[in-house]
């Protein structure tokens, strides 16, 4: 052990393993008057701050500008990123993103601009939203967009406030929004955060919305169903066109959870399956980096009998030169826009991308990717079936779900499973989610995977079943052995979070 930071773990004499370098937090390395930069003697400033003058240090750390590089740096580096390897999250499509989009979103011009520019110095960017606006417009066939909500959860509560405010113009906002069982969680939160309450429509045996049990929920009450399609199950909901039918004809409206867009782009117009309004995951389906949580964008396709109530701001085409609508007044008499999601503009560096994304692909492009997607993750589905456990028959869309069938009477959990992937250095897939099907695994390859990645990830996974079914249970409850950190208490950790680095048992 160490002497120069002695809370180092023991192992090692600095407590590294081979090139993962342990280092205690910024607060232990810093020492008093240390600094990167050399400030001026501070003047004796006349009293212009009143009370809020600093009368004592206040611990900031010491440290030079390397000792700062190297830590930001090794954090970064224990990130994992689909950059570095294979991410087969399920719910939340993880692919690859093209290194072009990010040389579109930093071009001088539109890297660079700010949103308080006169509109006239800011014609190119409004054609590039505009430009995306009539791609997602012909990708789904619906009649409007709004382009601002920020992610796919604030595209759900956009499509939520125009069904509010059309239930409104018609008389009654009514007050339930049905939700399948297998939704998503922000589903039900952007209902509830609306002012929604919420009812749940279970699943049938074969992963689909139960008919029966929405018609009977279907009442002068219910303002929408908000569906994911294709499901969480992985699997295409067959009745689509049924419920949208049934959903129109109590006066609701359909929303369409389009998260997993990425299995129909460029095969399914959404316009014919009856949708209202559908949010697109921009940072999903259209690739940009999104793992940490953000930026993302959320653009929300409308239909016919919601369009007029698009939420502010939006671009609109006036002869040659593009406007930006900011107000009710200029919206004109036949929009009524609801209101505004979203400061400024929206997340224009994602929309940037979106749509670099979208044009050096093409239609073909784009058409293809559902493709691959979908056969990629049948692949998956039909080299893994006969070791893990798949709850539905026949085929799936972009994600092949497993349950914990496989591991009973083994010891071995779910969790334990995707621990010992670690080690094998896989992010692991999603895991318990979705909720119907017990101890899920849900795997999304995406379709920008290789067929050697996905073989080696299958050779993995079948060796990994042969041990559990073998009875090496202890070897999966050490897991993960080969990372910075052990198995951590999750629940511990978002409850009590300790902020100070501590020694851990090795
Ligand atoms: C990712 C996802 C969402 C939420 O999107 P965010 O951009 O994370 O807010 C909603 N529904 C489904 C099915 C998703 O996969």
């Amino acid at each position: 052990m160490s002497d120069v930071f002695p809370s180092m773990p023991a192992g090692t004499v600095t407590g590294n393993r081979g090139l993962v370098v342990e280092e205690p937090l910024l607060f232990e390395q810093g020492s008093p008057g240390g600094s990167g930069v050399d400030l001026p003697e501070p003047r004796d400033l006349p009293d212009a701050l009143g009370g809020f003058r600093r009368t004592g240090p206040i611990g900031l750390p010491g440290l030079s500008e390397p000792q700062v590089v190297r830590h930001y740096t090794r954090l970064s580096q224990k990130n994992y990123s689909i950059d570095a390897g294979f991410y087969p999250l399920g719910s939340c499509t993880m692919k690859y993103n093209p290194r072009l989009n990010e040389k579109v979103a930093r071009l001088t011009g539109l890297g660079d601009l700010h949103p308080f520019q006169p509109v006239s110095t800011v014609q190119g960017a409004l054609a590039a939203m505009d430009a995306l606006a009539a791609w997602l417009m012909e990708l789904t066939g619906m009649a409007g967009v709004a382009m601002s909500p920020a992610a796919g959860a604030h595209g759900e509560l956009c499509g939520l406030m125009t069904i509010r405010a059309a239930q409104e113009a018609k008389g009654n906002p009514r007050k339930i929004i049905l939700v399948p069982e297998s939704a998503h969680g922000t589903n039900p939160a952007s209902a509830a955060l609306c002012g929604y309450s919420v009812v749940a429509i279970p699943a049938t045996e074969d992963g689909r919305v139960d008919i029966a049990a929405l018609q009977e929920k279907l009442s002068e009450d219910v303002a929408g169903i908000m569906l994911t399609n294709p499901n969480t199950c992985g699997l295409f909901e067959r009745d689509v066109r049924q419920i949208a039918e049934m959903v129109h004809a109590a006066g609701a409206f359909f929303y369409m959870d389009g998260a997993n867009f990425n299995a129909l782009i460029g095969r399914v117009k959404i316009a014919d399956l009856g949708v209202d309004a559908m949010h697109i995951n921009l940072h999903k389906t259209f690739s940009t980096p999104h793992g940490g949580g953000g930026p993302g964008a959320g653009p929300t396709v409308l239909s016919p009998a919601l369009a007029a109530f698009a939420p502010l701001p939006f671009v609109r085409k006036s002869g040659d030169a593009y406007e930006l609508v900011e107000t009710r007044a200029q919206a004109g008499k036949k929009a009524q826009p609801f209101g505004r999601m979203k400061g400024f503009h929206g997340q224009f560096g994602v929309m940037l991308r979106a749509l670099a994304y979208a044009m050096s692909l093409g239609a073909d492009g784009l058409r293809q990717t559902s493709g691959d997607a979908v056969l990629n993750a049948n692949y998956l589905l039909a080299r893994l079936k006969d070791v893990l456990t798949a709850p539905f028959e026949g085929p799936c869309m972009h994600e092949a779900l497993f349950d914990d069938g496989f591991l009973k009477d083994t010891g071995v959990t779910t969790l334990d499973f995707a621990k010992a992937l670690i080690d094998e250095g896989y992010h692991p897939m999603t895991m318990y989610f979705p909720l119907v099907v017990h101890g899920a695994l849900l795997m999304e390859p995406t379709e920008s995977e290789s067929k050697q990645t996905l073989d080696l990830f299958v050779e993995t996974v079948r060796a990994l079943a042969a041990k559990a079914r073998a009875g090496e249970a202890d070897f999966f409850h050490a897991a993960p052995r080969l990372t910075p950190r052990r198995r951590l208490d999750e629940t511990l950790a978002a409850r009590k979070p300790v902020l100070r680095w501590k020694p851990q048992e090795n």
